[in-house]
């Protein structure tokens, strides 16, 4: 029988994911159906409840729920725990297990995609929501020299950066810093605004990297012009989405015709 996988979002139309994880079964030979599932805002428990009752396997799940689906699970891998959000749920005997594989997604994108070295670069996080929290811990893992936080509202950074004993603060706090590792998980982009980065944030030989996809951001202008190499989020979301997989079915599937493919559009 075909296994069921679905990611939940709202909105969810636009969703890349059904398109990665079909390509990542027939590569794999896997039997499997993946489908975009639109939960309502006050929804969301039934939404996963009812999909698992009816013989769902797994679910991604995005923007608005991943904290939604961290205090939903019955149990949580460490990397979930430390993300504080989900983005994969398996299904187990009754049981829900919570995962993120964000963090994951990211550095094996940097690292094996983009050939860049993390360890030993000074790295900068910029942004305090739930996509700079679940890579912390990760990029971590790697060595890099040092990680600082920055936030448009200051106190969240100070907050966030307490809790993996890494330094944080506001824009301010970059002037007279550089770092050759530069990694925007703010949403800033979604509304074209641009951050308040001194010029000289950029170091030489500095990759900076855009969690969005699917458009040129004013950050991603402003590191070109300060001599930075610019990366998009579309490899992280095939990384990601490559983790999950693998997860569900024991399986990696190799990511760079997929990438390729919706590079293609
Ligand atoms: P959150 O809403 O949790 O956090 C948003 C962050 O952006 C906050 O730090 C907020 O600062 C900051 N921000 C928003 N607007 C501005 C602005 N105009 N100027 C400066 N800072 C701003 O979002 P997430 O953390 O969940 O997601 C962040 C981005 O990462 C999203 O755009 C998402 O699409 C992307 N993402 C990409 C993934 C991928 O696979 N490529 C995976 C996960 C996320 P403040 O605290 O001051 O409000």
């Amino acid at each position: 029988m075909t296994d069921r996988y679905c990611v939940f979002g709202n909105p969810i139309a636009h969703s890349k994911s059904p398109r990665i994880h079909a390509l990542f079964a027939r590569q794999t030979g896997q039997d499997l159906s993946y489908e975009a599932i639109l939960a309502p805002l006050d929804g969301f428990a039934d939404s996963v409840r009812d999909f698992a009752a009816a013989g769902g396997r797994g679910a991604n799940v995005t923007v608005p729920f991943k904290e939604e689906a961290f205090r939903l699970a019955d149990s949580l891998t460490p990397r979930a725990q430390a993300a504080g959000a989900v983005n994969t749920l398996t299904f187990i005997n009754g049981r829900i297990l919570g995962d993120n594989t964000d963090g994951a997604g990211l550095v094996r994108d940097i690292a094996h995609n983009l050939g860049a070295a993390i360890a030993g670069r000074r790295s900068l996080i910029l942004g305090a929501g739930g996509a700079a929290r679940g890579v912390i811990l990760p990029l971590l893992d790697e060595r890099p020299a040092t990680i600082f936080v920055a936030n448009r509202t200051a106190g969240k950074a100070v907050g966030l950066a307490a809790a993996f004993n890494i330094e944080g603060g506001g824009f301010e706090s970059l002037a007279e810093r550089q770092f050759e590792l530069v990694i925007n998980a703010t949403s800033a982009g979604l509304s074209d605004a641009a951050l308040p980065l001194p010029a000289g944030v950029f170091a030489a030989g500095c990759l900076a990297y855009e969690m969005l996809y699917g458009r040129e951001t004013p950050f991603m202008a402003q590191a070109r012009a300060a001599g930075a190499a610019v990366a998009d989020g579309l490899g992280m979301l095939v990384e990601q989405a490559a983790e999950a997989f693998s997860v569900w079915r024991g399986v990696r599937p190799d990511t760079a015709p997929v990438l390729a493919e919706l590079r293609r559009g």
